[in-house]
Formats: C-alpha cells, structure tokens, sequence
C-alpha cells in the first residue's frame, strides 16, 4: 500500500488566524514535529544500524553547541508551529550537559521526549524528568544477554533494563520500548518482549528494519514485516485495534482486558508519507525533511553566517516546500540516503 499523496501539489489552503503560519509542504501535510540529534556518537554497535568499527564521526566543531540547538527549536517553535520534539541521535544520552538542555527546549512549550539505548538512563532518568523531559523510548532488541551482546556487540542488558526501570520510577510517561525485528536473530522473542513490556508497564513497539544501516547491508529478506509481526502476536494474544493519533507512525492495539499497547511501526511495508508532519535537524544542523532525503539544508551555516531568525524561518519553509510525496524504498527509483541513521537522528 502506498500511503504517499499524489505527486501533483493542491491548493496550500489558507492558515488558521493563529499565528505561527504553519509549516505546510505542497502536499498540505503540516509540520508539527521536529526530531533533533544531538550527536552521532554511540557506545553500542547495533549490527542493523552501524558497523562494529562505527561508521566514521562528525569532528566536534562541527556539531551544533547548546545555544545553537536552543535557537534553532525556538525559532521553530515560536514561528514555524512545532509542537513537538523527539531529542535523539546517536545516543543522546552521550551528549554532555544533556539535563540542561533538556531545561532550556522545555519552557518552549513543547512535548518533549528521548529516543536512547537506554544507557546510562538508569542515572539520569530522575533529572532529566526534573529538567522537563515527558517521555522516553528505549531500544530494546531481545531479553537475552548474549543475544544482547551479538546484537549490539556491547554486554549492556543489565543497563538497559536500569535504565527502563528508572525512567519508569522517575515518573517518564509513557515509556516506550522500541525493538527492531530481524529474521533468525531475534524474531522468535516477539511474544517474549510484548509481555515484558507489558508486565513492567512499558508499551512494546515494533519497528521494520529500514535501508538506513551505515554499511548498506540492509537486506530485504531479514525484515521482518508488519504482517508477520501480527501474525505472531495474534496467534498469543488477542489484538484490539486502537485508533491511531493523527499524523503517529506506529498503528497500535490494545492487548484484550489489558491496558497493555503494543505498536508496529511499519515504514517499508505500510507507509505513512501522507500523514508525514517531522522534520528533522541532524547533530551538524542540516536541516532534512525525510528520514530517506537525498538533500539538505544547512542552517548551520546560516546560524554561523550570522543570519537572523527570519532568514532561518524563510531557509526552513523552503526546505519544506522541496519536501517530497514519500519514500520509494522497494521501487527502480530508490535511493539510499547519504547518511544512515545514527547520523540522522532516528
Ligand atoms: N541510539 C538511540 C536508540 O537506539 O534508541 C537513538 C538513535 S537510533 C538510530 C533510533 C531508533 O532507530 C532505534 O529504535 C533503533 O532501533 C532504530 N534503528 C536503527 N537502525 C535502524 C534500521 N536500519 N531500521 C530501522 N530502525 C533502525
Ligand atoms: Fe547506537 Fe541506536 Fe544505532 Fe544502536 S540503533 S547503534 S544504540 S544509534
């Protein structure tokens, strides 16, 4: 199913008299949300997402400071209409002073939430939920330490599992674990990691294996999709849709009699490029309207230049404007992007 809108543009019908003018693309979709990494560094090596040697860093000057992230959200808090920001990387949580930027993004009057590997959660939970962090993701692949450490080629569960019980402990809600299915690695623990979500309270959420690895071995035939998710999960557990929120990635069901929510994000095999309303701010302040763009914005140089906020403003709306109707991953027409997701920010 392609999900994409139609490759011709209609009308941009007029904004509402609130201001800010929102940020609208030519399909119409509306822009509320705004992933930030905040480094492309990690301490784990998950083999779907980088090599074992890492895929090569950004040099330090060319990561954006704490007063050019702050900037950069604002102006696309209080011009641009975004609501929400997901902070990520990389690992985030490897980003120096994390808590204290944490305070200055969320006076914004944003929602605020972390993706991480969840190391080193277990010690900062509780003042990054004090500095204003409202919600956590935690990538969580298996429950098997060795399989942990084949996976990740790091022997870090117990951290891990610190880290989901001390973001739950310091009141981060809801807490979500993300885990990425792949086929004759961990695809055998689907029913496994759904009842240990659900008996911690966590809410499990699948994600398919998506063409963003740093060593471009992505491979098809190791995705495990969707459909093949709900198989399992249907054979164990009695599935009761839930209607999705507006534009959220993940299509999600109630466990019957539960309050446990388990989540498929389906990026290949179901696409949700016509809901599309992210953007996204690489830890080097390129600005990319799509996780699969083959282009970018760079605000930093604008930031750096001098510019002043409605010039960053009219680079942003423009970058918008070029956004296209969606990925074409399984198509002639793919291609991969120049970078892989750790340097994105996923
Ligand atoms: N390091 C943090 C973490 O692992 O949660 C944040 C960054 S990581 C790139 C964000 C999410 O992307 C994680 O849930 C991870 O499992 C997922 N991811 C990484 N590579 C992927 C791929 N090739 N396909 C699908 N998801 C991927
Ligand atoms: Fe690091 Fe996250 Fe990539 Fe794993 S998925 S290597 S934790 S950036």
């Amino acid at each position: 199913m392609n999900t994409a809108p139609p490759d011709t543009a209609p009308p941009v019908s007029a904004p509402p008299v609130s201001a800010p003018h929102p940020l609208v693309d030519r399909f119409g979709r509306v822009h509320t949300d705004l992933r930030v990494s905040l480094t492309d560094r990690c301490n784990l090596r998950c083999t779907y997402c980088m090599p074992a040697e890492g895929p090569g860093w950004l040099a330090r000057a060319e990561v954006l400071e704490d007063d050019e992230v702050v900037r950069l959200v604002r102006i696309a808090v209080e011009r641009l209409g975004v609501r929400s920001v997901r902070l990520t990387g990389g690992e985030p949580l490897l980003r120096r002073g994390l808590a204290g930027l944490v305070e200055r993004i969320a006076p914004l009057g944003v929602e605020l939430s972390l993706t991480t590997n969840g190391i080193g959660l277990a010690r900062t939970a509780a003042a990054l939920r004090e500095a204003g962090l409202g919600r956590v993701n935690v990538s969580l692949d298996t429950l098997r330490p060795e399989r942990f450490a084949a996976i990740t080629r790091r022997d870090r569960l117990g951290d891990v599992l610190a880290g989901l019980a001390a973001a739950k402990a310091a009141g981060l809600s809801p807490v979500k674990v993300n885990a990425v299915p792949v086929r004759g690695v961990n695809d055998d623990e689907l029913v496994d990691l759904v009842s240990f979500a659900a008996g911690h309270g966590y809410r499990m959420r699948f994600i398919e294996s998506m063409p963003l690895d740093a060593q471009g071995a992505w491979d098809r035939s190791a995705m495990v999709s969707a459909a093949e998710i709900l198989a399992v999960l249907e054979e164990r557990f009695d599935l009761v849709p839930v209607l999705r929120h507006g534009n959220a990635p993940a299509e999600e069901w109630r466990i019957a009699g539960t309050d446990a929510v388990v989540g498929v994000i389906a990026s290949v095999t179901r696409p949700f490029c016509g809901g599309c309303d992210r953007v996204r701010l690489t830890a080097d302040g390129q600005l990319r309207t799509c996780l699969f763009a083959t282009a970018e914005s760079d605000l930093r140089a604008l930031l750096r230049g001098g510019a002043d906020d409605a010039a960053i403003e009219a680079a942003w709306r423009a970058a918008v404007l070029g956004k296209g109707p969606g990925h074409a991953i399984g198509s002639a027409d793919f291609v991969r992007p120049d970078r892989p997701m750790s340097a994105i920010g996923g």
